[in-house]
């Protein structure tokens, strides 16, 4: 018998010992998992390879805890063997009349709503309706306003101050800086330490920033070619996770605002927003969409302004979707 591994015909085989680590980025169906030691390695994931119940464009997702083995021969990479369950993902429809979706990313422990007052405009609309998508997801948010240093009326401030209050009234996280002078940035690192934090928002409200001045050296989207079109099924998205120098790792998912979508009932809509939600423990009837019923406790809370009309506006606005659409609507 010759020594020797077969040159032909057969296909490299995963061996050596099982490691443990995370995907930090996806490209196709090669990905890069940084291994609980340490370890960067190149891996592919193996034809076989299945996830339960899940119809995916792709079976890995940044931010999977997965299993690797050493290819046999030098020189190949490594093959994901296993992906642990998830504690949550996000997913986008790979098109409208396809059921198959691609997931985005993978367990994080909050998210970072990246907002600006002007230029470009972050509306509360769009707010409320990424802070809803978290809420079903479970997912905690620290809102981030951005550019504090370019508030450039009196308007603007006091715009800042107001969300500010508000949002915290209702119960979210907010910090105000400047990603570009770096003022502030030290109190969300500490909001980021140890964590797994999805960066979202508006395209140009300073992602890509704010990842540079926290990640040395991270270089993000310095060559970034845009996506015109965003939905079609053949779109690159290339995830990436950058780890934080004082532990916990950014996720940037590039021409993605927010979460993917999801399905929702309409009687489900008020449980998302938690100010909304706290107030309609005291509506006289169970089923009130507080829209117009009487002893409604919602619209009395608006009326005597314990409700801001921005957040009702908001929950109005995701309550229309049901109307327009036969289909229900995608987040
Ligand atoms: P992204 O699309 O969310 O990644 O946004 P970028 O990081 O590319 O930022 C968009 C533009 O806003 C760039 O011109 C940045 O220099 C600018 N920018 C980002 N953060 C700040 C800030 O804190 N203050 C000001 N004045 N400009 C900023
Ligand atoms: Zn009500």
């Amino acid at each position: 018998m010759s020594g020797g591994a077969k040159k032909s015909g057969v296909a490299a085989r995963p061996t050596g010992p099982a490691r443990h680590g995370t995907v930090i980025k996806t490209t196709g169906t090669a990905c890069v998992v940084r291994t609980d030691a340490g370890e960067a390695v190149a891996c592919q994931v193996k034809g076989s390879f299945r996830l339960r119940g899940l119809r995916t464009t792709n079976p890995v997702a940044v931010g999977d805890g997965v299993t690797l083995r050493e290819a046999a021969q030098a020189g190949q990479p490594a093959y994901i063997t296993a992906v642990d369950d998830r504690r949550n993902c996000i997913v986008r429809r790979a098109s409208n009349l396809s059921k198959q979706s691609q997931v985005l990313a993978a367990n994080l422990d909050q998210a970072a709503l990246i907002y600006t007052i002007a230029r470009p405009l972050t509306t509360t609309t769009f707010a409320d309706r990424f802070l809803a998508a978290a809420e079903a997801y479970g997912v905690p948010v620290v809102i981030v306003f951005n550019k504090t240093d370019d508030l450039q009326t009196d308007e603007e401030r006091n715009q800042l101050s107001y969300l500010q209050a508000l949002y915290r009234e209702v119960g979210y996280e907010t910090v105000a800086l400047s990603a570009l002078s770096g003022e502030g940035v030290d109190r969300l690192a500490q909001l980021l330490r140890g964590r797994t934090t999805l960066l979202a928002g508006h395209s140009g409200v300073g992602k890509s920033t704010l990842l540079n001045r926290l990640v040395p050296g991270a270089d993000a989207r310095t060559a970034q070619v845009s996506d015109a079109h965003g939905t079609g099924t053949h779109t690159t998205t290339h995830s990436q996770l950058y780890e934080l120098p004082e532990g916990g790792a950014l996720i940037d998912i590039p021409g993605v605002k927010g979460f993917g979508s999801f399905e929702i009932a309409p009687e489900e809509v008020s449980h998302y927003f938690r100010d909304i939600f706290a107030l309609s423990a005291d509506c006289r009837f169970g089923n009130c969409t507080h829209t117009h019923e009487p002893g409604c406790a919602v619209l009395e809370a608006l009326e005597a302004h314990r409700l801001a009309p921005s957040r009702y506006a908001s929950y109005l606005s995701m309550m229309a979707d049901f109307d327009e659409d036969k289909y229900r609507p995608a987040y």
